[in-house]
């Protein structure tokens, strides 16, 4: 079938976008089906891996986090026979081949997939702001997640920049964390929910800028931010803080489909109550399709619903090269990957990081997954024998959850090397390491000079090729 492919692949049965609830409960119907399935994404950057405590989600008791659930989803999924690939879709688009159509997935690495069907459960990400300092200071102070970061700025002043009810739960958490709390609402009026208006206007620590256009972010000489210009009613107002946290709502990712010629309304896919769109063949789920209420239980539901109608279409085409079970009920596991399902194993190779991420089962099941580039590896040790490398890391953070275990794996060939781990909430990291964002990877040449450091994710395609900069002298 690789003809009717326009890059000249197989063509798979069903390709999800998106590893939140939406997708990873999509692809474990399918694959329970028995179709060929495989999902793309990463479950740490969607929503739920930033939602702090859930306490709605079905099953999950005793007030767990997001990033706690995401994680068993994941593991979930692994139970069953469907790939789970941790790239970046860059676009969708579409071919007809007899009478029906066939969707060419386009990776950021250039990578391509084919398949009879889609369901796109991208979710939303944060809307910028678009003011001054912004983007210059991202992960030095500028920040849109208070649940991710908010614990790096205990003890200093921070803003809040927003209007919603979301924003006014982001300076409510931050009051319990900040030395004191700016709430800029940078509409006229602040908030929806008048229990939440309250609560944020009779907590002490935190001073309410109502109505105000924010001029810039700005920064000392250390690099980090420093102060919040704004004007309200005419007058300029400087604050001095730590950090400024954007709140100002979420777009959803949809523009990746933009070629397949989906309806939408706004942004958002627009679906019918079997999750179809317009497009025969493309399904979506999820905070993607803007519904009522954007909840991790109600993204599930979604991605369930989506994947037994593309059950349904593909038996209607016909098409599928895999066994399709009769109904998608049935007791039906896959090959079992569960059973290599990581314990936590401690101490085996003497390497700090090995042994830090070994001593939680999240971080142990990520460092599994993780297959390291060899030959960069290779190639970084080759140019730097030897050096020390300092990993800034804590639990609870999605970043770290990612890329602390892969940069554990990768250090296992770093047999020359001093690999020291230091847990961001102990008291004095912070300030000994001047850090803003977490996780952070500072390499140390043999002479004990910093020469780089790789801050939350790598700037390119992977930490190895980081690394190689760093080495190259060109990151
Ligand atoms: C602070 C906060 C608190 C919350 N609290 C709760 C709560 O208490 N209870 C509750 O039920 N819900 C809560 N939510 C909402 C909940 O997290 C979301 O509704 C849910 O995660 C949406 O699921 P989703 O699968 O639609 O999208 P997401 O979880 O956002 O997942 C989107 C996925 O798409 C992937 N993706 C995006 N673009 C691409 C691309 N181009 N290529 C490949 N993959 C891509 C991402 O990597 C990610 O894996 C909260 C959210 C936040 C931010």
């Amino acid at each position: 079938m690789t003809q009717n492919c326009l890059c000249g692949k197989s063509l798979i049965d069903l390709a999800i976008v998106g590893a939140g609830p939406g997708g990873l409960t999509a692809g474990l119907y399918g694959a329970r089906a028995g179709l060929h399935t495989v999902v793309y994404g990463d479950p740490y950057e969607g929503q739920l891996a930033r939602a702090g405590t859930v306490e709605n989600f079905p099953t999950q008791t005793g007030s767990p986090t997001g990033l706690s659930i995401i994680e068993k989803m994941v593991e979930h999924a692994g139970e069953f026979d469907y790939e789970l690939i941790e790239k970046k879709v860059k676009q969708i688009s579409r071919n007809l081949h007899d009478g029906h159509n066939i969707f060419t997935l386009t990776m950021e690495n250039g990578d391509c997939t084919c398949a009879y069907s889609v369901i796109l459960a991208t979710g939303t990400k944060y809307k910028k702001l678009g003011v001054k300092g912004e983007e210059e200071y991202y992960a030095k102070g500028v920040s849109y997640c208070t649940i991710c970061d908010g614990p790096l700025y205990k003890d200093l002043p921070v803003a809040i920049v927003g209007f919603g009810d979301e924003a006014i739960m982001a300076a409510l958490r931050m009051a319990n964390i900040a030395s004191h709390v700016y709430f800029v609402g940078s509409k006229p009026k602040i908030g929806g929910d008048p229990n939440l208006r309250a609560e944020i206007e009779n907590e002490e620590s935190i001073t309410i800028y109502e109505d105000v256009r924010i001029l810039e972010i700005s920064g000392g000489s250390d690099g980090n931010v420093n102060q919040l210009i704004l004007k309200q009613r005419g007058n300029q107002v400087s604050l001095e803080i730590g950090a400024a946290f954007i709140e100002v709502g979420v777009l959803p990712s949809s523009a990746i489909a933009s070629g397949v010629g989906i309806e939408l309304t706004g942004q958002f896919i627009k679906v019918d109550h079997s999750q179809a769109t317009n497009v025969h063949g493309f399904f979506a789920a999820g905070d993607i399709t803007g519904g009522q209420g954007r909840q991790a239980v109600i993204s599930a539901g979604d991605g369930a619903k989506a994947a037994i109608s593309t059950i349904d279409y593909i038996k209607r085409l016909g098409v599928s090269h895999s066994k399709l079970k009769t109904t998608q009920w049935g007791s039906i596991k896959g090959n079992q990957k569960a059973k290599q399902k990581q314990t936590v194993l401690a101490s085996k190779s003497g390497n700090a990081l090995y042994d830090y991420v070994h001593s939680d089962e999240g971080f142990a099941a990520g460092y599994q997954r993780y297959e390291p580039d060899d030959k960069l590896i290779r190639e970084f040790v080759t140019k730097m024998p030897t050096g020390k490398i300092v990993t800034v890391s804590a639990h609870w953070c999605p970043d770290c959850r990612r890329n602390v275990p892969r940069m554990a794996k990768i250090t296992e060939e770093f047999t020359h090397w001093d690999i020291v781990v230091e847990d961001r909430d102990k008291e004095g990291v912070r300030e000994k390491y001047n850090i803003r964002k977490i996780p952070t990877f500072i390499i140390f040449d043999k002479d004990g000079n910093e020469i780089n450091r790789i801050i939350e994710n790598p700037k390119y395609q992977s930490l190895e090729e980081d690394l190689i900069k760093i080495a190259d002298g060109n990151y």
